[in-house]
């Protein structure tokens, strides 16, 4: 394995982004059968172009596709794994709507749900590392009706052999650093205790990089669970609440790296340079610099795309004068050795 040292600071997203706005055009235009599915498959590759040039544009280190293929985190997982079906849309927050799954039958993998999507966006970033994201087992379960196993405990047990197939298969395509994502960890705390054994179990026998971003929920309570997840990294979310309760990650597991939200994604309101200064700077009090990475609160797909350019830019800019008085080196990450079966 070769290896890749970051600057100290490494700048990173959480995974989302706004997708253009001809290629929402395009998609319905694509949905109501008006477009050829490799039409679209163009506009799709167009897309995660763009929006790669608009990370590294802003000087993130470490970019992600945007997520520009998938409309939403557990529908597009759900589609690819044998067992779902789907009802009728159910809506969840102003106009969106989301097709809830189902499972109805013996949970199968059907193949690599994302290994494409990582190998399109290695040739199209610039960057040494680029950064997967995957719906972790707990959230595809708890996002779902459950027609066929006996508890929630073994769906998402049953979904986790699935993810550690698909994780072995990024493995195996060269991917360097994947993120789960676990929204819904933080709505039910009385089921981390397994939750965090389904997560595990995920990533076991898995030698990539991998980290868990779980958005902003009641951390205090979450992280003495956290201390037995395998995963190496976890990104939280703390511009939302103006970095007050900062000091919850006093009880930070030391072995794991933390991913810094510093960019509140549900205010359009751009943050200043001096503020995100100051954020990270009050959480080195806590956490040693090595252990940090600056990224976002939350993916960005919600706002509109000028505003998310420029909150990177802030972002990045705030890290680059940092770095100016911070002269470490930065975190490596071991890239492994791409091992693709025709
Ligand atoms: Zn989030």
């Amino acid at each position: 394995m070769s290896e890749v040292r970051l600057p100290v600071l490494p700048t990173t997203v959480i995974g989302s982004y706004p997708r253009p706005t001809w290629l929402r055009r395009m998609i319905k235009l694509w949905k109501s059968g008006k477009i050829e599915d490799e039409h679209m498959k163009e506009a799709f590759d167009d897309a995660v172009v763009s929006v790669v040039r608009d990370q590294e544009n802003a000087g993130v280190d470490i970019p992600s596709d945007g997520e520009q293929r998938r409309d939403e985190m557990v529908e597009y997982f759900a589609e690819r794994i044998g067992g779902f079906k789907f009802y009728d849309p159910i809506r969840i927050w102003g106009n969106a709507y989301f097709k809830k799954p189902a499972v109805y039958a013996p949970l199968e993998y059907k193949g690599s749900i994302t290994v494409n999507e990582y190998l399109f966006l290695r040739t199209v970033s610039t960057r040494p590392i680029v950064k997967m994201t995957i719906t972790g087992p707990y959230t595809i379960a708890d996002w779902s009706f459950n027609e066929y196993y006996s508890t929630k405990e073994e769906l998402a047990f049953e979904l986790s052999k699935i993810i550690n197939r698909e994780l072995k298969a990024l493995e195996e395509a060269g991917a360097p650093y994947v993120q789960i994502d676990e929204p819904a960890l933080t709505t039910h705390l009385k089921e981390l205790d397994w939750a965090v054994e389904a997560i595990n179990n995920a990533i076991k026998g898995v030698n990539i990089k991998v980290g868990m971003h779980v958005c902003y929920g009641e951390y205090s309570r979450m992280i003495p669970y956290l201390d037995n997840l395998k995963v190496s990294q976890l990104a939280f979310e703390f511009a939302n609440r103006s970095f007050k309760d900062i000091e919850v990650v006093k009880k930070f597991p030391e072995d794991k790296e933390l991913g810094f939200g510093v960019i509140d994604v549900h205010n359009r309101r751009v943050e200043t340079v001096d503020e995100v200064i100051a954020g990270i700077k009050k959480v080195l009090e806590f956490i040693p610099v090595e252990r940090l990475y600056i990224n976002p609160d939350c993916g960005l797909k919600l706002l509109p795309r000028e505003i998310a350019r420029e909150k990177m830019r802030v972002m990045v800019e705030a890290v680059n004068r940092l770095r100016k008085e911070i002269r470490k080196e930065g975190p490596v990450i071991r890239l492994p050795q791409p091992n693709l079966k025709q």
